[in-house]
């Protein structure tokens, strides 16, 4: 059928554009001179342009448009199928922004993220508000032009979670916090706290790194198809097929900040590696959402990487690059990296207070477009509901609402992500244990491999071919269900703090 390799053609041409798109990005997150960033600007917004515009072609509407006739779709081999489902809800949202808004909006987000970094800078709130109210205006504007059912929440939500609502959300936020916060009383009150000075120290860079490799080795991730490197903020990009680059950063005073983001990139990067080749440049070759992506960083850095098994495994090694451990048990240094204590800010916050902080900005965000709130309130606003969360009052704006970037940039919806991969990753690791009996067992012996088989078979193969609560049952046989989170941080900490 000539439309379906038409359709494919286009759509590898455009994950051609991206991948340089990608590589041109990478570069100038890493290694780029100061002085070649104004002009890299330009060339990564011409390349991306080029395959944004021949997405919302008038030739990709019409591929898509056959495509979706009923007898021809049932004629479609299943990954063909996917294709199409997915394109076709892009391209629906992409042609919603008319333009000339779009390329506003791409122009005001860059002056929007100037301003922000400034403003925390200064610690002023006045400078960014502006810039704020803009990036919450058109929020609201492309809900609209979106479209949604019941709440214009849930249509900035589609853009990271398909499928998810505000009020799926809601159902999920409410007894997850009750049993957060009464969990974080008992730990903070009647635990005995870890002790973390040993954490403290002068740690080399080039020791740091030598444990960040063997990490990456232990976790099986494939050197040929990635590589790792430093960056103020850690991320992972999939250039392409065969090439995953992820980065660290190294704090000589801070041993686990470099280890623990690596394992958490390396996560992600497992995912990508582990895509079907067949899937390639068929815009399927990705992950399944936000929230599902940031459920493989997780899973690696804390179901594993913070579990007590992992470390008898992995100890000895840390041992070996840093003597000065050779005098602290494996379970003291397993308790220190899982200390829980209620903090300012999120990028900072343990696994007991994180989804607490992600709570709060999604309860902001949706008032905001939905405008019970307002954006000039919103400094007080953050610091009573930082009280009512955490019960803790921010300093200044700087540890407080200006803390994150993502508003800056009209990310407005993403923040649940963080706190769904959080879920996602407790209920996926739950049916990995029950599945494969001796889960444990392997990890303490360093066989982290059976793990990423297992990850491999059941979600990372299948990249962006079925929605977020679709994997979710195909994986673990129910629907995302926030209890084995629940019960994954009441048995862990629980140990970690002796109750
Ligand atoms: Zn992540």
């Amino acid at each position: 059928m000539d439309t379906l390799k038409e359709y494919k053609a286009l759509l590898a041409e455009i994950g051609k554009l991206d991948s340089a798109a990608s590589l041109l990005e990478w570069d100038e997150r890493t290694y780029i001179p100061q002085k070649g960033h104004d002009a890299r600007s330009e060339v990564l917004g011409k390349v991306s342009k080029l395959g944004f515009e021949l997405f919302i072609s008038d030739r990709m509407g019409k591929y898509l448009e056959d495509l979706n006739r009923e007898e021809v779709l049932a004629s479609l081999s299943e990954k063909d199928r996917a294709s199409v489902r997915w394109m076709t809800h892009d391209y629906n949202r992409l042609k919603a922004i008319p333009p000339d808004l779009f390329e506003q909006y791409t122009i005001d987000c860059s002056k929007s993220e100037f301003a922000w970094e400034q403003a925390k800078a200064e610690s002023s709130f006045e400078l960014f508000q502006p810039h704020l109210q803009k990036m919450v205006d058109y929020a609201r504007q492309f809900a609209e032009l979106y479209g949604y059912d019941e709440n214009p929440y849930d249509a900035l939500l589609e853009g990271y979670e398909p499928g998810m609502t505000t009020r799926d959300l809601k159902a999920i936020v409410e007894p997850l916090r009750e049993a957060l916060v009464s969990l974080l009383d008992r730990v903070t009150e009647q635990g005995t706290p870890p002790d973390t000075s040993f954490l403290e120290g002068d740690f080399p860079v080039d020791k740091q790194r030598e444990l960040c490799m063997r990490a990456l080795e232990a976790m099986h991730f494939d050197s040929d198809a990635g590589r790792l490197d430093v960056s103020v903020h850690p991320f992972t990009t999939r250039v392409g097929p065969g090439d995953v680059r992820i980065t660290t950063r190294y704090m000589e005073n801070r041993l686990l900040s470099s280890l623990f983001g690596t394992i958490h990139e390396g996560g992600h990067a497992l995912y990508d590696q582990g895509i079907d080749p067949d899937l390639t440049w068929t815009g399927l070759d990705t992950g399944a959402s936000m929230g599902i992506h940031e459920s493989q960083s997780r899973l690696w850095e804390n179901q594993v990487g913070r579990s007590l098994a992992f470390w008898r495994f992995f100890y000895p090694q840390l041992q070996e690059v840093l003597p000065e451990f050779e005098e602290i048990p494996v379970e003291e240094f397993y308790r220190a990296v899982n200390e829980a204590q209620r903090s300012l800010i999120r990028v900072e916050a343990d696994e007991l207070t994180y989804n607490l902080h992600i709570m709060l900005r999604f309860e902001l965000e949706e008032a905001l477009v939905n405008r019970r709130i307002e954006v000039k309130d919103l400094p007080e606003i953050w610091n009573d509901a930082m009280e009512r969360y955490l019960r803790l009052t921010p300093p200044d704006d700087a540890h407080g609402v200006l803390q994150d970037v993502h508003w800056s940039g009209g990310m407005i919806g993403y923040f649940p992500s963080y706190m769904l991969g959080n879920l996602y990753a407790a209920q996926f690791f739950a049916t990995a244990k029950r599945e494969i009996g001796d889960l444990e067992e392997r990890i303490e012996r360093g066989d982290l491999l059976t793990l990423r088989e297992w990850l491999r078979e059941k979600i990372h193969k299948y990249g962006r071919m079925y929605s977020p609560s679709e994997l979710a049952e195909k994986v673990s046989g129910e629907k995302l269900n926030p209890r084995h989170f629940v019960e994954y941080v009441t048995s862990k900490f629980s140990d970690v703090y002796r109750l």
